[in-house]
């Protein structure tokens, strides 16, 4: 018998954090929690954060958003995946495709028959057993065919570029036709329970108190709650991702609608390029240590499709996770429990998979300490791993042209990176611990387009003739190839479905 349900959850914040968890809270409980949340027009959202991963498209689907309808209403693009400029070498340029590459057929993994291949000069370029990269380099783009299962046309994943101040609008909407109270007004004080300092109210500026049971922490790098109100603690990563600042700036769209968004390294950080139907969103990630903020936005506005629509907007960070995501009642989501640079657009990502934990270990009146921890735990888990990804890139480069690249090729790295790379660097293995997020396809990518040749490839390869295998590889190129032709062109897609 449930008699101590908990009744109204405050979430504060009303940006993509915040309205992500008011639509997936509203969708979930039918109406049988009073869901409340509180944003301040004066002090807005960061505005940012445009470019996803495939899981969206599962986020979406839960809180039942109609592609067709939230492309047009997010001015949004499809995204196949992200191509990078200049990170292993100055010149250089790879995709991080999404989904798989190649095709199994005996024992061993594709890459590793790719890998013994290439070193006999008898393979193609990674790219071409690869869907997303080949529909990438043509601009083209189709969702997968459900009535083709056994086809690449099949499988093709995908996620979204959109406009992050329009998709805040366009969950409200979904969020409050669902039963969320919005209040607006600037928080000034945070009213705490004297016994054992759960948070029991947030109180606006003109004096009203929104009280609630359980508070979702949606406020942004300031972490209101969480931090401000119960001083959590923030685990600092610079040492690994040294990057701090940011310059961001829409720009004019460029004539062909691009269905990837671009990292570019510069000199101290790095550029991104996301695609959307009305304007190409800018913005230079950069470290303040090695670059001023006038180079900085030189180099960001050498760098646009055409012309900027505004002023560069500063933005300062420092990347890092909160100690606790969950603290006695305060769940922080968004930026309130962490960040880190959008080089592989995982931040909406963790939005989505902190709401579906915080699903999975709702809590009572009890706030079981077990189901915290274990919440806690999971949080880092994702946080860790994705942080290694990341740092990866910059470990791997092989650029002398300046001091930033340098010390970021020499860096100590966490252990559990280390130990990936050298897996991958002895016989071209890789390894996905407990359904991390990046699959073996990621890694591979961004091991081989950063210029890391493994020593040796999986002796099995060896069991099957030479012939066969070069067969095999070219079998699986030209159905890709193949499939690609018969792809419509991304803008033609997007106005034919979703306008
Ligand atoms: P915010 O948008 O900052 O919202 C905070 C909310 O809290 C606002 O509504 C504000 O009004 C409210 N608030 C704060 N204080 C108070 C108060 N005192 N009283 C009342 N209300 C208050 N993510 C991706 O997935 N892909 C990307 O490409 C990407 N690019 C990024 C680029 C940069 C430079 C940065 C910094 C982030 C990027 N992100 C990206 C991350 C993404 O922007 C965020 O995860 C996302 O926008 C969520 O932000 P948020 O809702 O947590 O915070």
């Amino acid at each position: 018998m449930q008699t101590d349900l908990l009744k109204t959850v405050v979430i504060v914040g009303g940006g993509t954090a915040g309205w992500m968890t008011a639509a997936a809270l509203a969708t979930t409980m039918k109406g049988r929690y009073d869901i409340r949340l509180v944003e301040s027009d004066e002090i807005g959202i960061v505005g940012v954060g445009e470019a996803t991963i495939p899981m969206i498209q599962l986020f979406n689907k839960i809180v039942g958003i109609d592609e067709a309808e939230f492309i047009k209403a997010t001015q949004g693009s499809f995204k196949l995946g992200i191509e990078f400029v200049n990170w292993g070498r100055v010149g250089d340029r790879y995709m991080h495709g999404f989904g798989k590459i190649g095709q199994d057929l005996w024992t061993v993994r594709f890459d590793q028959y790719w890998q013994k291949m290439r070193a006999l000069g008898r393979a193609q370029p990674l790219e071409q057993y690869c869907i997303t990269r080949m529909a990438s380099r043509q601009n083209k783009f189709l969702p997968p065919q459900p009535q083709l299962p056994n086809s690449p046309l099949g499988d093709i994943a995908y996620a979204y570029h959109f406009d992050a101040s329009l998709y805040a609008r366009f969950l409200r909407g979904l969020a409050e036709s669902r039963g969320v109270r919005r209040f607006e007004g600037r928080i000034d004080s945070v009213s705490q329970r004297p016994t054992d300092g759960h948070v029991d109210a947030v109180v606006l500026a003109g004096g009203q108190r929104v009280e609630g049971d359980l508070f979702i922490d949606c406020s942004g790098f300031r972490g209101l709650l969480i931090e401000q109100a119960l001083q959590t603690g923030y685990e600092d990563w610079t040492h690994w991702l040294p990057c701090d600042r940011a310059l961001a700036v829409p720009c004019e769209s460029a004539p062909t609608l691009t269905p990837y968004t671009r990292s570019t390294a510069h000199r101290a950080g790095w550029q991104w390029r996301i695609p959307l139907q009305h304007r190409t969103g800018n913005g230079h990630v950069y470290c303040s240590q090695f670059t001023t903020d006038d180079e900085a936005a030189a180099a960001l506005l050498a760098n646009l499709d055409g012309k900027p629509l505004a002023d560069p907007r500063p933005i300062r960070f420092t990347t890092g996770m909160r100690r606790q995501a969950w603290n006695k009642n305060v769940v922080a989501i968004g930026l309130a429990s962490g960040f880190m640079e959008p080089l592989e657009s995982t931040s909406i990502h963790l939005i989505q998979s902190s709401i579906q934990r915080l699903i999975d270990y709702f809590p009572d009146r009890g706030f079981n300490p077990v189901d915290v921890a274990e919440y806690n735990r999971q949080s880092r888990f994702e946080y860790e791993r994705i942080r290694d990804f990341i740092i990866l890139h910059y470990k791997l480069n092989q650029r002398d042209d300046s001091p930033f690249w340098k010390a970021c090729a020499e860096m100590p790295i966490p252990d559990s990176l280390a130990h990936k790379i050298e897996l991958f660097r002895t016989h071209g293995r890789m390894v996905r611990i407990d359904n991390e997020l990046f699959t073996e396809f990621s890694w591979l990518q961004v091991f081989e387009g950063q210029n890391l040749v493994p020593e040796r490839y999986h002796p099995l390869v060896d069991l099957q003739p030479e012939d066969a295998i070069a067969e095999y590889l070219e079998g699986v190129r030209e159905v890709i190839a193949k499939c690609v032709e018969v792809m419509p062109d991304h803008q033609a897609y997007i106005d034919k479905h979703c306008r």
